[in-house]
């Protein structure tokens, strides 16, 4: 046991907890290590996939990348001085992740190729059952099971009928061939942006199927140098200043501004992004089809430096005539149009509602999170669902998801979470779960201050929720970090 954990639990401590932590991508990793950190050595970590890094062990699509700057998209306790730019590659954020699962010894802890289908709480212990038969009981359950991770796959009258291949963006097939191919997209979400940029240049021909056109803010891809690695390397107060830095210019340029639809800071984002588009996009006509009717920001920013380009090279066009369905040979437009094809990307986004499920999980009195969630998911803080105790999520409902680096979301929540698992230990609690009354008073205030987010003011998103309610966290970054700081005990249930 480290210090800090022995100082926080005082000479007392004594109980010695089973965790499970469901899944082993970037929270799940770090769950791990606070927990060993903390001196709990009894945690599995179940991953239903052979290995680490989640989304970015999923998503290997041409030009993936992270729109968060990597020295804010990275662990605080593990900077990386090697990240090759300023938004690194996918491939590079998975080869983080599994580096640190190995130096931080988080190996002997996952059980990987294992999928959890079911949990039940009884007797004061959560029974995990996974698609092989095993069986083990833990304490204390942690789901770390991402947010961007199901699908969305288009309901497209004939979509099984194409005689090319098809897939979805994150289920990317590498043994089909693009180059000299006529490769049709379908979405302009920052995916679809990113594939455009990465496979113009390859194929024979792009067309790009727009819905609905979206801000695009540049942002300049900077490599970094071997120089400023060496420095980074040698000197670690160096990369701590970039962080802190990139993290507070993040929090100050984006981050609050979301949250608040009256800030100049978004009239500023909006200007940029107005801007890029006048100066990077000639044709009116083109200009004219690419230009949002809301404001910057409603729906997630597209952040990319070549978009614009891409889309003017000569074998892309950029269509906007809706689809009607897909044919053996391509893709018909409402105008009639066959764009013949080779290969369609479903660039569609993700089933964001989804969190744990498909796991069957099932609470106090056999409640399942299914009925529980009959509405839409809620949670307390995002962390805890009323009536299912010492289950802890990261990255749960209507968090931050499209305000701040996920990472630093998890870590906070993390250290919140800690606190309650060492009520846990020491014995004050067996059960700690967040009353209805305090969810509830919670998704109140929520909901109200969501109304002054820019989410809200007219498109439609992945944010927004079936009742037109953004699923997200709509305060700024500052107020985040102070409510993750220490639990609010009436908030809940302990016994
Ligand atoms: P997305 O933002 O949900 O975009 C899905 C796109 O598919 C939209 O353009 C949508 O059109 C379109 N679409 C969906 N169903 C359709 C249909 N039936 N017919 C035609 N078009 C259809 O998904 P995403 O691009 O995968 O991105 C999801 C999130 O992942 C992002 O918002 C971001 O948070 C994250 N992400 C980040 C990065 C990065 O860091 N750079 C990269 C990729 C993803 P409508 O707009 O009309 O609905």
């Amino acid at each position: 046991m480290n210090y800090l954990s022995e100082r926080r639990l005082g000479p007392m401590a004594e109980r010695q907890l089973r965790v499970g932590v469901i899944g082993a991508g970037m929270a799940g990793i770090m769950a791990v290590i606070k927990l060993r950190e903390a001196g709990i050595t009894d945690v599995t970590c179940y991953e239903k996939a052979d290995s680490v890094g989640g989304t970015w062990r999923e998503n290997t699509y041409p030009g993936i990348a992270c729109d968060v700057p990597s020295h804010v998209y990275s662990y605080s306790f593990a900077p990386n001085p090697d990240f090759s730019r300023m938004f690194s590659p996918g491939s590079e954020i998975r080869s983080y992740f599994e580096d640190v699962a190995d130096t931080y010894g988080v190996r002997p802890y996952l059980r990987l190729g294992d999928e959890v289908v079911r949990a039940e709480y009884e007797n004061g212990c959560w029974t995990i059952e996974t698609a092989s038969g095993h069986r083990a009981e833990v304490d204390v359950l942690i789901a770390a099971t991402g947010v961007l991770h199901h699908p969305q796959y288009p309901s497209i009258e004939g979509i099984d009928d194409f005689d090319g291949a098809i897939f979805h963006s994150a289920r990317w097939d590498h043994d089909v061939e693009l180059e000299g191919r006529r490769v049709g997209v379908i979405g302009t979400g920052s995916t679809a942006i990113q594939i455009t940029s990465a496979l113009v240049d390859r194929v024979d021909r792009l067309d790009l199927f727009q819905r609905t056109p979206q801000w695009v803010m540049p942002m300049a891809n900077t490599p970094f140098s071997d120089d400023q690695k060496a420095t980074f390397r040698d000197e670690p107060e160096k990369l701590r200043e970039l962080r802190d830095f990139l993290e507070t210019a993040f929090a100050e340029s984006f981050a609050d501004a979301v949250v608040d639809a009256e800030s100049e800071r978004l009239d500023e984002i909006e200007a940029t992004c107005r801007a890029n588009l006048e100066e990077h996009v000639a044709d009116p006509e083109l200009r004219r089809l690419l230009e949002p009717d809301y404001r910057a920001a409603c729906k997630r920013l597209v952040v990319s430096e070549d978009f614009y380009d891409a889309i003017q090279r000569p074998n892309a066009e950029l269509v906007t005539s809706p689809i009607t369905r897909i044919e053996p040979g391509g893709i018909r437009t409402d105008d009639g149009q066959l764009h013949e094809l080779d290969v369609v990307v479903l660039a569609t986004g993700f089933r964001v509602d989804r969190f744990m499920r498909p796991t069957e999980i099932l609470g106090r009195g056999g409640e399942s999170l299914e009925d529980a969630w009959a509405d839409g998911p809620v949670a307390y803080l995002s962390i805890s669902i009323p009536e299912f105790p010492n289950l802890f999520m990261l990255n749960g409902p209507n968090g931050p998801v499209g305000n701040f680096s996920l990472i630093q979301v998890a870590e906070l929540q993390m250290a919140y979470i800690m606190q309650l698992i060492d009520r846990l230990r020491s014995g004050e609690s067996t059960e700690i779960y967040a009353t209805e009354s305090a969810m509830r008073e919670y998704e109140d205030r929520r909901i109200e201050a969501a109304q002054s987010t820019v989410w809200v003011t007219g498109c439609n998103s992945w944010y927004l929720d079936e009742h037109g309610v953004p699923a997200a966290w709509p305060w700024p970054f500052g107020h985040f970090r102070e409510v993750m700081e220490t639990p609010e005990l009436e908030a809940y249930n302990l016994r």
